[in-house]
């Protein structure tokens, strides 16, 4: 038994009457195949009111990109009937089943796209889909839109509120994560109280109130203090392993720089000779785990620790620091890590080095939500499990890096939205 090639591609493309393949077409000199689809009969179903068998009023040609039919593009092409509807009064085009209203992209390709841009550069998917990037960017931009509409964030109760930026030091983005689920909630542009405001304004569009949001994991910015005051009054603050030992490393280093500026004379007397290479490799070999150090790191740390340099000093209340972490994370013990905090303070506070006297009256200034965050795993390794998503974000949008491109291709990959279109080529998991 053989069918025809026209009745065979209705088929494969699922289409149901009145729309047929009427004609393909294949050229392989410019590699495209046509599919010529007619939407049959004279009088249609109105799309509006649903009465039946009203007049077509004219037709309009239109044309669709489709997934590629082995080597060849393929693109969809018909003369869509717009239906003067008696009953309703109103002229409208038929909306076709394969494409959303205004689309010139089949569903299943956008599906695609939409797939591929969750696991490529958004150029690069471009690049493979023989599209331009603006075209996907629209497209992103409105699905995600159209997802995290549908959203449900009732029960959210433990999130972290972070701040990234697209540049450095410049368009700063505020994100919300939800520690639990794991997934992003919240994006939005500025790093002001404000940005916590919205998100609580968010939440609520989404079905879930703010004051049963619990526990906020964050860095000690006033500005998040005060948005989290305002506008999420149950919720406890706790500061992260991530922040709190950055601030540590900012510190050592402008230990490192001053005495690198001032000292420099002394510093190469030190040194003797090499000093340059020495010099860069001592920068990151005290910001590194030892664990991760080469062989020009390991030398310079090792000439550094026999040194007298106020550096080394800073280096070792770093180390200390990562120390203290490290122990409450094994013994996940409150009290405990409650005593080893405040040794290193007593420490940095007798230090003489002012970079660390700063940092142990802001850290003592707010000593239990620092506590609190030291037997927190869970938001101590999300929040860096997450930091390494949005620079992959960063690199998706690369080259077309609003913060509006950003954010959407953040909630793409990392909010778990349930409402996208689904792969085309693969099969949702069984459940
Ligand atoms: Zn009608």
């Amino acid at each position: 038994m053989s069918i025809g090639v026209e009745a065979l591609f209705t088929s494969a493309l699922g289409l149901q009457p009145p729309w047929v393949v009427e004609d393909v077409k294949l050229d392989t000199a410019q590699r495209h195949i046509d599919f010529e689809i007619s939407c049959r009969g004279a009088a249609l179903t109105c799309p509006v009111c649903g009465a039946t068998a009203q007049p077509v009023h004219d037709r309009l040609r239109r044309s669709w990109r489709h997934l590629d039919f082995f080597q060849f593009e393929a693109w969809l092409h018909c003369d869509v009937p717009r239906i003067a509807c008696g009953a309703c009064g109103k002229t409208t085009q038929m909306p076709v089943p394969w494409a959303r209203a205004g689309s010139g992209f089949t569903a299943a390709f956008e599906a695609l796209a939409l797939a591929l841009c969750r696991e490529l550069p958004v150029r690069q998917a471009a690049a493979l889909l023989r599209c331009k990037d603006k075209q996907l960017w629209r497209r992103i931009e409105h699905y995600v839109e159209q997802a995290r509409a549908l959203e449900d964030f009732s029960g959210v109760q433990i999130i972290g509120i972070d701040e990234t930026s697209l540049r450095r030091g410049q368009n700063y983005i505020s994100v919300v994560h939800d520690l639990d689920a794991k997934r992003l909630l919240f994006a939005t542009e500025g790093r002001d109280h404000q940005t916590v405001v919205d998100f609580a304004a968010d939440l609520r569009a989404h079905g879930a109130d703010p004051a049963e949001v619990r526990h906020v994991c964050m860095d000690m910015s006033a500005a998040y203090a005060k948005g989290v005051a305002l506008a999420l009054p149950e919720a406890q603050i706790s500061y992260d392993r991530f922040h709190v030992v950055s601030m540590a490393i900012e510190a050592m280093d402008q230990v490192r720089r001053t005495e690198m500026a001032e000292d420099a004379a002394a510093v190469r007397q030190m040194l003797g000779g090499g000093e340059r290479k020495t010099l860069r490799q001592l920068l990151w070999g005290m910001r590194r785990n030892p664990a991760g150090w080469s062989k020009g790191q390991l030398q310079a740390m090792h000439w550094l620790q026999r040194s007298t340099l106020k550096s080394a000093r800073a280096w070792r209340l770093k180390m200390a620091l990562r120390e203290v972490y490290a122990r409450a994370r094994a013994h996940n013990n409150a009290e405990q890590a409650g005593a080893d905090l405040r040794a290193w303070l007593s420490w940095a506070r007798r230090c003489r080095l002012e970079p660390f006297k700063k940092l142990a009256a802001t850290l003592k200034e707010r000593f239990d939500a620092v506590v609190r965050g030291m037997t927190d795993h869970r938001s101590n390794a999300f929040v860096e499990a997450m930091n390494g998503l949005l620079q992959q974000a960063k690199r998706a949008a690369r080259g077309f890096r609003t913060s509006a491109n950003f954010i959407a291709i953040a909630y793409l990959r990392m909010s778990k939205l349930k409402h996208l279109p689904a792969h085309p080529f693969v099969s949702a998991p069984a459940k």
